[in-house]
């Protein structure tokens, strides 16, 4: 078939073109920034993924991928168009639409002009209602054509995790397919383009696809606060809170694989944001969502306890070194939006600490958001080298090597993410990290 990617430039459009694209269709990736487009017409990603260079290049090569300013071009030519545009908070929290709203708008336009069937899917994450609400009528007013007697409309969000983009999109079995239709026409034409891929498929309604997507992050979110509220209280009553983890993953109404991930706290464009639009479309439908708050406040905290615990074994901050590891907002991206690694400098740097970062992918972004006032390490051995202590904000693999510590002067490890096993530490070092039992003296 071929697509049309709205949004081609960002992490969902690009991972969304080069994975259809490597599927064998013909894949229009739309971006509205001509530089973005013309860099990842010569092969180089907009975003960090691992294997996008790769993916992309051979879709470059076999000419399944064309990357375009053109969003009227791409839509004349494909039969299905993905909205994968930002959706990002609005100042009180509540969802900004703004993008959405405009690709709306531009491809019903050139829906006008179109003859043969077309499906517009969003598959960028919105809140319940918005498909029908807002992106359906803007459609049907620049067409100036009907929803589902001229065109179809489809709601299928999208359930990557970055960090494992593109095998999550590839493979969606663990992940699955979840396709909102407007009528069985639109969401046939959907599915046509998912045949070859081993997973589930659901068919529901508009309305309940877009819930799905925030119930699942909501969900996600909700265990990891959970698991910071309990290893903030393990740490207090000297239990270590992954021995407590194993021991409640026994049970087998709680299982293996949960996201009890307990340490600085979750960050990202997804689980903060689509928390945060989650509790405002609750309060609109005069809902309490006290969970979903209390998820957020638990959160919002947890970034300051890295804090709390270096005072606690360095004392006052105020002029001392501090060396931060890892910078995005998890292993595996460059992504800093709303890293918590963002609160844990600023943090530091309002101590009046020195502090000297290091991330294996998100330096750049991370210039961009602290300029001067920090400086940047091209390795980790740098970062930790004369630095008071060692902060690890990002459990990149790399950090979990005990021997990288051992150029420290002052040899103090204090562990956000529970990275790196104090076993492995040469003697001489003080280790602490959340919900540990510590600190402890190797
Ligand atoms: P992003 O900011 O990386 O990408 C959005 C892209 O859309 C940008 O490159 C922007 O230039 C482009 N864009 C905006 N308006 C445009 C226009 N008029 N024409 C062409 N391009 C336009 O955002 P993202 O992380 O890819 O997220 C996109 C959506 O997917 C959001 O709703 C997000 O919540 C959702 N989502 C994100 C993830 C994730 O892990 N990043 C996962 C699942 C869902």
């Amino acid at each position: 078939m071929n697509v049309a990617i709205i949004g081609g430039t960002g992490y969902v459009g690009l991972t969304t073109a080069v994975c259809l694209a490597s599927k064998g269709n013909l894949t229009y990736c739309v971006g509205r920034n001509k530089e973005k487009i013309e860099k990842i017409r010569h092969g180089f990603p907009t975003v960090y993924e691992d294997n996008m260079e790769e993916i992309l290049k051979d879709a470059l090569s076999n000419g399944k991928l064309k990357p375009t300013t053109n969003i009227e071009e791409a839509v004349l030519n494909s039969s299905i168009s993905y909205i994968c545009v930002g959706t990002p908070s609005g100042a009180d929290g509540s969802i900004d639409l703004s993008q959405i709203r405009e690709v709306s708008e531009k491809i019903g336009l050139v829906l006008e002009k179109k003859k043969d069937y077309h499906v517009v899917a969003v598959r960028s994450t919105v809140v319940p209602g918005t498909t029908e609400e807002l992106v359906l009528p803007a459609l049907e007013k620049f067409s100036k054509k009907k929803a589902g007697a001229d065109f179809g409309v489809c709601v299928n969000p999208e359930f990557l995790r970055e960090g494992q983009a593109i095998k999550d999109f590839l493979f969606p079995k663990k992940i699955g397919i979840v396709v909102g239709e407007l009528n069985k026409r639109s969401g046939d034409t959907m599915l046509r383009l998912y045949k070859t891929f081993d997973a589930e498929t659901m068919r529901t309604t508009l309305r309940t696809a877009e819930m799905i997507k925030y119930a699942r992050n909501s969900y996600l979110a909700k265990d990891i606060s959970f698991a910071n509220e309990i290893a903030n209280i393990c740490e207090k009553c000297g239990a270590d809170f992954l021995e407590v983890k194993k021991g409640m993953e026994m049970d087998a109404r709680i299982g293996k694989g949960r996201f009890l991930e307990a340490g600085a706290g979750f960050g990202g464009s997804c689980f903060p944001k689509d928390v945060r639009a989650l509790v405002a479309k609750a309060e609109e439908v005069d809902v309490e969502p006290k969970l979903l708050k209390a998820t957020l406040e638990v959160n919002e905290l947890q970034p300051r306890k890295l804090i709390e615990l270096t005072k606690q074994i360095v004392g006052q901050l105020k002029g001392k070194k501090i060396a931060v590891l890892g910078l995005s907002f998890k292993p595996g991206t460059d992504d800093m939006r709303e890293a918590p690694s963002i609160k844990v400098v600023n943090a530091l740097l309002d101590e009046g600490a020195e502090v000297s970062a290091y991330d294996p992918q998100a330096l750049e972004n991370a210039r961009k958001i602290f300029g001067k006032r920090i400086s940047y390490a091209k390795q980790a051995e740098y970062a930790v080298n004369n630095a008071d202590a060692c902060l690890i904000v990002t459990e990149w693999p790399e950090f979990a090597e005990g021997k990288l510590y051992n150029v420290m002067q002052q040899k103090i490890v204090i562990d956000g993410r529970r990275a790196l096993n104090p076993l492995d530490l040469a003697s001489g070092f003080v280790y602490h990290a959340i919900g540990f039992n510590g600190p402890v003296k190797t």
